[in-house]
């Protein structure tokens, strides 16, 4: 499959069937803290990266062959899925094919342009980030294409909550040295407050990041994100599940993963390790990948993670 992956674990969403219409990397951001690396295509202009027929063709199979197996179908992937200029009719077809839930995870940058917006509608769930209260900040942490606003994506924000009928859960990226102080979580406490989400989810970077510097902040934060945040969804655990495997094939499946999401060499190793395939053999596999040059190992956090080389 090219253009849908999983169920993956999803720390928000259970198990979630994703649906990645953008090829890698393509995004209006160029986030400080992404885990997919270098925004290599930075654009803000929408269009249809593949022909859509395509991906109608593969969401059919993986919907029929996944019955049952999945909590939600997420459009998400390698850059901003928002980008797309058919994701509403992807949308529809995906609707028409499952009756679960549709989620589009997004940054959120163009929900203030009327296509846009009344694309997302057509959806259940939508989970925009907001990593910054103001201006300079927006710029530091997202680095976003030069045509992006961030008063305009704020009123975006506030406009689309109020017509939209599903849920509009707020993802927020804490940083240390970056967004964790006090005046700074205000600020962007203030813009929560204009736009009401449903939820607020706070993160930490718990993946490697594009840059090297960027760092979890001390846990000390949590009293200071409970005194002014209240009530918030804290999601700071890494994802324990297993990804499912269609096939035998070690190397097609991984890549399949790890292009989208990076993973703990303890997830890859609950996720293919059986009594056919020993963890020795398979940390070899995982060697024999990276000396060939097509994924590299990272310590992040004191943990061993494996990511495609891009
Ligand atoms: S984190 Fe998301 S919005 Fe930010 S650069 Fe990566 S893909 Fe784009």
């Amino acid at each position: 499959m090219k253009y849908v992956y999983g169920p993956v674990p999803s720390r928000r969403l259970g198990k979630s069937l994703g649906i990645d219409p953008i090829p890698s990397k393509t995004c209006n951001y160029q986030c400080i803290y992404c885990q997919l690396g270098k925004t290599t295509n930075f654009t803000n202009d929408r269009k249809d990266f593949y022909p859509k027929e395509e991906i109608f063709e593969e969401m059919e199979k993986s919907i029929i062959l996944n019955k049952d197996k999945f909590d939600y179908i997420t459009f998400v992937g390698s850059g901003e899925p928002t980008l797309c200029k058919s994701l509403g009719e992807l949308i529809l077809k995906a609707k028409m094919l499952s009756e679960k839930p549709i989620c589009v995870i997004t940054n959120g940058s163009l929900l203030y342009q009327e296509d846009v917006k009344n694309e997302l509608m057509l959806s259940d769930v939508v989970l925009p980030n907001l990593d910054a209260g103001d201006e300079k900040l927006f710029i530091k942490i997202n680095r976003p294409h030069p045509s992006i606003n961030f008063g305009k994506i704020i009123q975006g924000y506030i406009d689309f909550r109020k017509e939209f009928k599903g849920k509009f859960w707020i993802e927020i990226m804490i940083m240390k040295g970056i967004n964790d102080s006090k005046e700074e979580l205000i600020k962007i406490k203030e813009k929560v407050d204009l736009i009401k989400p449903d939820r607020i989810d706070i993160n930490v970077p718990i993946r490697p990041p594009v840059e090297k510097w960027v760092e979890i902040p001390d846990k000390t934060i949590i009293s200071l994100l409970n005194e002014i945040f209240e009530d918030y969804s804290n999601i700071n655990f890494p994802e324990m599940g297993t990804f499912d495997v269609y096939s035998s094939d070690f190397e097609k499946e991984l890549l399949s993963i790890v292009e989208r999401h990076p993973m703990r060499q303890k997830q890859i190793i609950k996720t293919f390790c059986s009594d056919n395939f020993s963890k020795e053999e398979l940390l070899q596999r995982l060697n024999k990948l990276e000396f060939n040059k097509k994924i590299k190992k990272t310590i992040y956090n004191n943990q061993i993670f494996w990511k495609l080389i891009n």
